[in-house]
C-alpha cells in the first residue's frame, strides 16, 4: 500500500532572512489562483533518510500553510526493487554499484512494482492534478498516471558531471518510461541527458529550510546539552537539551545515538564531522583514512565523527547496513592510538525530530564539517553546515561545486580520492581559526542568497503555474 506522509501546514511567512520576500508572496498568490482546487501530489520512495525526504517535509509544510492542497505519498516496494533502484542510483552517479545487470529481468521487477503503485495512486487522482515524481524509483509510474489526465513532472535529484557508460546504461533503462512526462526538473544542467534536449527541462537547485529542526538556530549551550544527552559527546552542561520544531513548539531530546567508539568525545575537544547516509559514494572509509593518515599525525587534539542514520531508518537504501558494517570493521582495524579519536554515530532516524536536532547540534558544534563524497547530486549537508557558519571541506563533485566557491566560502578538493589533499585542507583550517571563521561567515551569506527554501518554492510554483497554463 502507498503510504501517505502527513505534514502539518505551517501558516504565515517566516523566511525573514530571504531577499525574495515580495517575490515569494506574489508567486504564492499566482500559484493559488492557477492551482485552485487541484491537488499537487509528490511521490518518492522513503519518508525518512536522505535529502529528498528532507525537502519534501518543508515544501509540504509551506505549501499547505499557503492554502495549497499538496500531498506526499511514499511508494510501497520490497528489497528486491530497492536493490535494483540503488543500482540505478549508482549508475546515474557514474559508478558501477554492485556490478549486477540492469536487464530485462530487472526491468520486469521494476515495471511490476511501479505499475502496482501507479494503479493505486490513480484511484485518488483527479484530472488536472499535478504529480511530482521524484527520482528513478518513481519513473515507472508515468505510463499509468499519464492515462489519468494529470500533469506529470519528473524531478531527478541525482546525476554526475562526467557522463560515462554507467550513466548511459541507467538512462537506457529509464528513458522508455519517461515519454509522457510533461516537464523535467534537474538539479544541474550537467545532469540532463542529450536524449531530453528537446523536452521541457528546468533546473532547480535544492534548498534548505532554515526553520526546520535541523537548521533552526540553537545556542552553543543547548547544542552541547543535546550532544551530551544523546551520547554523541561527553561533558557537563548547564542547559537542558531543548530544541524547536518548525512550528516553534519546544521539545527535549531524550533518545540516544548508537555509538561505536573507544571513549566518548569530550565536548571540549575539536571535532571534524561528516553527516551522511551509509553509502559508498559518501566514502566514509576514505574520510576515516584521510583523517587517520593525514590529519591525526599532524594535529594532536582533534577527533573525527562520522554520523549517519540507523540503517533501518532508511527504507529505500538496502546497502546501508553493509556499508556501516564495513566502516565498523575498518575502524576496528585502526591502531588503538588513533582509533580512540574516531567515532561512529548512528542517529535514531525513525524519530525524525530528535534525529534532526542531533544533526543540528553536531553541525553547529563541529570545528570543521567535511563532505568528501565521490559523487553527489547536490549535497544538502553542505548547505546545512554552511548556513551554520561552519568551514566545509568537500569534494569538487556534482552540486557541491555550485554551493562552495573554493577558499572563499569553503574548501574544495579537486580529486575526492586525494587523501593527502583532503588532509592538508583540514589541517590548514585547523591551524588558522581566523580564516576558518571568515570562510564560515562567507558560507552563511552564500546559502542565504542562493539555497534557501523560498527560492526553491518560487521556482517550483512558477513551473506549476506554467504547465497548468498550457
Ligand atoms: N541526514 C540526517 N541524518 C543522518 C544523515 C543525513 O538527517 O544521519 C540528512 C542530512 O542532514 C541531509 C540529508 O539527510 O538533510 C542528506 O541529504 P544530501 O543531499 O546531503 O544527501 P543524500 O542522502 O540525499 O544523498
Amino acid at each position: 500500500m502507498l503510504r501517505t506522509v502527513h505534514v502539518s501546514p505551517l501558516a504565515g511567512h517566516r523566511d525573514e532572512e530571504t531577499i525574495e520576500w515580495s517575490q515569494l508572496a506574489s508567486a504564492t498568490q499566482q500559484a493559488r489562483d492557477r492551482i485552485g482546487a487541484r491537488t499537487i501530489w509528490n511521490v518518492n520512495s522513503t519518508a525518512t533518510g536522505g535529502g529528498v525526504a528532507e525537502m519534501l517535509v518543508s515544501i509540504l509544510a509551506h505549501a499547505r500553510g499557503a492554502g495549497l492542497d499538496m500531498r506526499w505519498v511514499v511508494m510501497d516496494a520490497d528489497s528486491e526493487f530497492f536493490t535494483i533502484t540503488k543500482r540505478l542510483h549508482h549508475r546515474f552517479h557514474g559508478s558501477e554499484g554492485d556490478g549486477e545487470p540492469l536487464g530485462p529481468e530487472q526491468d520486469d521487477v521494476y515495471r511490476r512494482v511501479t505499475t502496482r503503485n501507479a494503479r493505486e495512486l490513480s484511484t485518488e487522482l483527479k484530472p488536472g492534478d499535478v504529480v511530482f515524481l521524484n527520482d528513478p524509483q518513481t519513473a515507472g509510474m508515468v505510463p499509468i498516471l499519464a492515462r489519468c489526465g494529470v500533469h506529470i513532472v519528473w524531478r531527478s535529484h541525482i546525476g554526475t558531471d562526467r557522463a560515462n557508460a554507467e550513466v548511459e546504461e541507467a538512462w537506457q533503462f529509464l528513458l522508455p518510461y519517461l515519454r509522457e512526462v510533461d516537464a523535467f526538473v534537474f538539479s544541474r544542467w550537467d545532469y540532463v541527458p542529450p536524449q531530453l534536449a528537446d523536452r521541457d527541462v528546468t533546473v532547480i537547485a535544492p534548498a534548505i529550510d532554515i526553520f526546520a529542526e535541523k537548521n533552526i538556530a540553537i545556542d552553543d549551550d543547548h547544542a552541547a546539552a543535546i550532544l551530551a544527552i544523546s551520547g554523541l559527546c561527553d561533558g557537563e552542561t548547564t542547559s537542558v537539551p531543548l530544541f524547536y520544531h518548525a512550528d516553534w513548539r519546544a521539545d527535549i531530546v531524550t533518545r540516544a545515538a548508537e555509538m561505536d567508539q573507544d571513549e566518548p568525545a569530550p565536548l571540549g575537544d575539536r571535532l571534524i564531522v561528516q553527516v551522511s547516509r551509509w553509502d559508498p559514494l559518501k566514502d566514509p572509509i576514505g574520510v576515516m583514512r584521510g583523517f587517520t593518515d593525514h590529519v591525526a599525525p599532524v594535529v594532536g587534539d582533534v577527533r573525527l565523527m562520522l554520523a549517519g542514520p540507523s540503517p533501518e531508518g532508511v527504507s529505500d537504501d538496502p546497502e546501508a547496513a553493509q556499508v556501516l558494517e564495513a566502516v565498523r570493521v575498518a575502524r576496528a582495524d585502526l591502531d588503538p592510538a588513533v582509533r580512540r579519536r574516531v567515532h561512529l554515530a548512528c542517529l535514531p532516524a525513525q524519530h525524525h525530530s530528535e534525529s534532526a536536532a542531533m544533526v543540528n547540534a553536531l553541525q553547529r558544534h563541529a570545528t570543521i564539517v567535511v563532505q568528501k563524497s565521490l559523487a553527489e547530486g547536490f549535497g544538502l549537508t553542505v548547505s546545512e553546515a554552511m548556513w551554520k557558519r561552519r568551514p566545509v571541506v568537500a569534494s569538487r563533485v556534482g552540486g557541491i561545486q555550485d554551493q562552495i566557491d573554493s577558499t572563499i566560502n569553503g574548501v574544495l578538493i579537486d580529486d575526492p580520492t586525494d587523501l593527502p589533499a583532503f588532509g592538508a585542507a583540514v589541517v590548514g583550517l585547523l591551524a588558522d581559526p581566523v580564516r576558518a571563521a571568515a570562510i564560515g561567515d562567507a558560507a552563511h551569506d552564500r546559502v542565504r542568497t542562493q539555497f534557501l527554501g523560498s527560492r526553491q518554492a518560487i521556482q517550483l510554483m512558477a513551473l506549476t503555474v506554467r504547465i497548468l497554463g498550457r
